[in-house]
């Protein structure tokens, strides 16, 4: 089999979407949240100005959140959705809300994830749904349910319809065949995730992998855990589905290990991290035949590592099994370039009102500053297609 070459510098393929007008927005965008200082003080002073009832809205629909989310509601990703897929990028849409922790929030947020996945049915632009578990259940109840606490009757109930929810989305994703993630959280959750998770795969993935868990290999316990999960699938006879990130929280899961005072779950150091992502690609890729993954990621090497797996396994480059994802607004160089070279790959597309997704976006802000590095590589990207068309012209 040929691999189709690639080149993730081609920036003419990765912007073949963005009208000259459109990149200089994100030109601008990309090189202000460079600046940590605004990055830092920006989420202070737009909360301030929603509370003061200032304005901003506008200002921030335009710029951050253009950049970032497809909507602020499911209709209004259409226009992205039909973008990408014209260029064989599939979208993946995600319900970014992070809203109060009260029932009647997680209800509507179940009905929204529901309709993503009625949504993405039968539909060739939309590959995947996805949810977070803390998007449909109390971030404590979760924690107690994680370290194994005794629930109390009042908690026994809730729990019962956390599962419930989770059943009737992942039911529903196995009816009219969408598959979906569960997105991985913070390591005191996590192992309530991944029983839910299993518990999942067990009843709906008889067939295919339809229900995906997400690996983090920041974490120094997960490669074992990868190799567990695919022994576990193989043993009760269902297809294993999994999303192999490196993870999110990094900070957070320090910070918590050392006030708690127990070994930080995170690996040594970055290279480590990559080490144990690799060697997990290369795993789901022994095991192709029970397993279906997605590599979410905006690692290049990670990437070119998997195409390179692919081909020495002679799998074509369309297979179903294996997908590559990025974040809509980021990462374009390898979206378009693997998407323009064959290849299954789709981009997380986040909506949801301006105000409830701000979380999202100061996340994303906070990983694009000079100090995290991503910036400055989408900053150069969209230098150098600016620069291609004005010697073109
Ligand atoms: C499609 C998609 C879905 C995602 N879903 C999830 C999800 O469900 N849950 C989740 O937690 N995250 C998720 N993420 C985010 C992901 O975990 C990473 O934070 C992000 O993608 C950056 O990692 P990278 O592989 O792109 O590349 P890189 O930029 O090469 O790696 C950066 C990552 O390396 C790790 N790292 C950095 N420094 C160190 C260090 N000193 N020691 C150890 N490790 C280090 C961290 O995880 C950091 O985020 C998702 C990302 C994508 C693109």
């Amino acid at each position: 089999m040929n691999q189709p070459k690639i080149d993730f510098s081609n920036t003419q393929i990765a912007f073949q979407n963005k009208s000259n007008n459109e990149l200089r927005n994100s030109y601008i965008l990309f090189k202000s949240i460079g600046y940590n200082w605004l990055v830092q003080t920006g989420p202070k002073i737009i909360e301030l100005a929603f509370s003061l009832g200032l304005p901003i809205k506008g200002i921030i629909k335009k710029t951050v959140f253009h950049q970032f989310c497809g909507g602020e509601n499911i209709n209004d990703c259409e226009n992205a959705i039909q973008i990408m897929h014209q260029y064989n990028v599939g979208t993946i849409l995600d319900y970014s809300v992070e809203g109060e922790e009260r029932e009647d929030v997680f209800e509507a947020t179940a009905q929204e994830i529901l309709q993503t996945i009625k949504k993405a049915s039968g539909n060739p632009a939309i590959p995947f749904s996805v949810f977070k578990v803390t998007g449909i259940a109390r971030f404590e109840l979760l924690a107690k349910v994680n370290a194994n606490s005794v629930l109390t009757e009042v908690e026994k109930e809730e729990f019962s319809r956390v599962k419930h929810r989770i059943n009737r989305i992942c039911e529903a994703a196995y009816k009219l065949q969408v598959r979906i993630f569960v997105d991985a959280e913070e390591s005191w959750i996590q192992d309530a995730i991944d029983g839910l998770a299993t518990e999942m795969m067990l009843l709906y993935n008889k067939e295919k992998a339809i229900i995906y868990n997400t690996i983090q290999f920041y974490r120094h316990d997960r490669l074992a855990f990868l190799n567990k999960s695919i022994a576990d699938a193989a043993a009760n006879n269902y297809f294993y589905g999994v999303k192999l990130v490196r993870g999110a929280y990094m900070e957070k899961e320090a910070l918590r290990a050392q006030e708690k005072n127990y070994l930080n779950p995170i690996q040594v150091n970055k290279a480590a991290s990559d080490t144990d992502y690799n060697a997990g690609l290369a795993l789901c890729i022994e095991h192709i035949n029970r397993v279906s993954i997605c590599a979410g990621t905006h690692n290049e090497d990670s990437c070119r590592y998997l195409t390179s797996l692919m081909q020495n396994a002679n799998i074509e480059p369309n297979d179903e099994r294996v997908y590559f994802s990025q974040l809509f607004g980021m990462s374009d160089n390898l979206s378009y370039n693997l998407g323009n070279a064959g290849y299954r790959v789709a981009k997380y597309l986040p909506y949801g009102p301006v105000k409830a997704v701000l979380p999202y976006l100061f996340r994303r802000a906070q990983e694009n500053t000079s100090v995290k590095g991503q910036a400055g590589r989408e900053l150069s990207l969209v230098q150098t297609e600016l620069r291609r068309r004005n010697a073109a012209n």
